[in-house]
């Protein structure tokens, strides 16, 4: 029998198993991710959604957080483990004070709230709901490519699907062949990894919509702790698909650390990198619109409005340089980030910090004038 222990996130009072690392617990809770929880309630709220499925949902958290912290009337929580499953039901039932009725494996809570917990494989439950929820949020282990296919069907078409995927290492090219299988793209190792890596998650995710004639408007799409998370909104239509498939393209990058990038369905000459996603990162009024609701909210983790507010601030352009890596290619001494920010401003460009380095820059100044300015910094 597994000990557990209470933690409080939010609104939420959730019991998580007692283990020494996370990844031996019976049942995943991961602490850190509070802040992926706390933007994704924020994003329900802001998004009005009705209807939402934590198709692998573990202790519950998530979920219960959607249930509690939300207008949200239809909550759905699945897990494939048993185990997990016998938790859900315990953590739904402390936090709303009434008992599922229980039938095999499914227990439903009919209060203000319907919530339905399940113990299945989460491709069968969606499969099931076929465009019936108007967010479906995708937390796995690893990457969430075995579930898009069914995630796709069972959201609505102009629904939200929101993605985890914290295959990292796969993404960000320390493993390029399983890059090539799961996502049929060729990673990029180095200084452009993360943005490179997450641009490949959303360029799957549109490839695969593409099919069902959906098109991604991206909402929020960002990198954290080792994962990579994306709200995506679709837009029903050929059209639409088209459009998305068309912001799809490839980078490129030399050792000095210039890169150029190029949208086009098939990569122009060699050593390209990609397919992957070359549109916006974000919806200003969507980040906006959470960083706002964020202020009046019970957020469970310190760094979430810092955080939304760097992501508010951004500069939304492909790809950044990272001042440390470029002097370290161009043997040059490397001035403060501020003092580089500056001068590029000074010179008449758009120059931004970014949450994917606190050492680099967001810029539309060419790559010869971003030099000039690290050798006087
Ligand atoms: N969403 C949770 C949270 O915010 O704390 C964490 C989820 S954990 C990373 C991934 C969960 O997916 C595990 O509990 C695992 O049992 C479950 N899982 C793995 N494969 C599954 C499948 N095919 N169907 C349903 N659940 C699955």
């Amino acid at each position: 029998m597994p000990m557990f222990r209470e933690i409080v996130e939010g609104k939420a009072r959730i019991l998580v198993p007692v283990a020494e690392r996370i990844y031996d617990a019976p049942v995943f809770y991961n602490p850190v991710m509070a802040l992926n929880r706390d933007i994704s309630v924020l994003a329900v709220r802001l998004s009005g959604a009705a209807s939402i499925i934590d198709a692998l949902s573990a202790t519950g958290i998530r979920g219960i957080r959607y249930a509690l912290e939300t207008p949200a009337g239809e909550i759905w929580l699945n897990d494939i483990s048993e185990e997990a499953f016998r938790l859900m039901l315990r953590n739904v039932e402390a936090n709303f004070r009434i008992k599922p009725a229980l039938a095999g494996k499914m227990a439903v809570l009919s209060g203000e709230k319907r919530v339905i917990v399940t113990n299945r494989d989460a491709n069968l439950v969606m499969a099931e709901n076929f465009r019936h929820f108007d967010f479906v949020d995708l937390d796995p282990f690893g990457s969430p490519v075995e579930f898009l296919d069914t995630a796709l069907r069972s959201v609505k078409r102009k629904g939200i699907l929101a993605v985890t995927a914290t295959d990292t290492g796969v993404l960000c090219g320390a493993y390029r062949h399983a890059c090539l299988r799961k996502y049929l793209a060729e990673p990029i190792r180095g200084e452009l990894c993360h943005e490179a890596g997450l641009r490949i998650l959303i360029g799957t995710v549109v490839r695969y919509a593409a099919k069902y004639d959906l098109g991604v408007d991206v909402l929020l799409a960002y990198y954290r702790d080792h994962y990579f998370r994306a709200f995506l909104r679709l837009k029903s239509g050929a059209r639409k698909a088209d459009e998305s498939l068309s912001q799809l393209g490839y980078l490129w990058q030399d050792v000095n650390g210039r890169f150029e990038y190029e949208k086009a369905p098939l990569p122009g000459k060699p050593r390209a990198h990609g397919p992957l996603w070359l549109g916006p990162l974000k919806s200003q009024e969507f980040v906006e619109g959470i960083h706002r609701l964020g202020k009046e909210h019970p957020i469970a983790h310190k760094k979430t409005l810092p955080f939304l507010e760097t992501l508010a601030g951004e500069f939304d352009i492909p790809f950044h340089y990272d001042t440390h890596a470029l002097a370290r290619r161009n043997g040059l001494r490397v001035g403060k980030i501020s003092g580089i920010i500056e001068a590029l401003r000074e010179h008449g460009y758009r120059a931004t910090r970014t949450h994917f380095s606190p050492t680099a820059v967001k810029t539309d100044a060419p790559f010869e004038e971003v030099l000039e300015v690290l050798k006087k910094e």
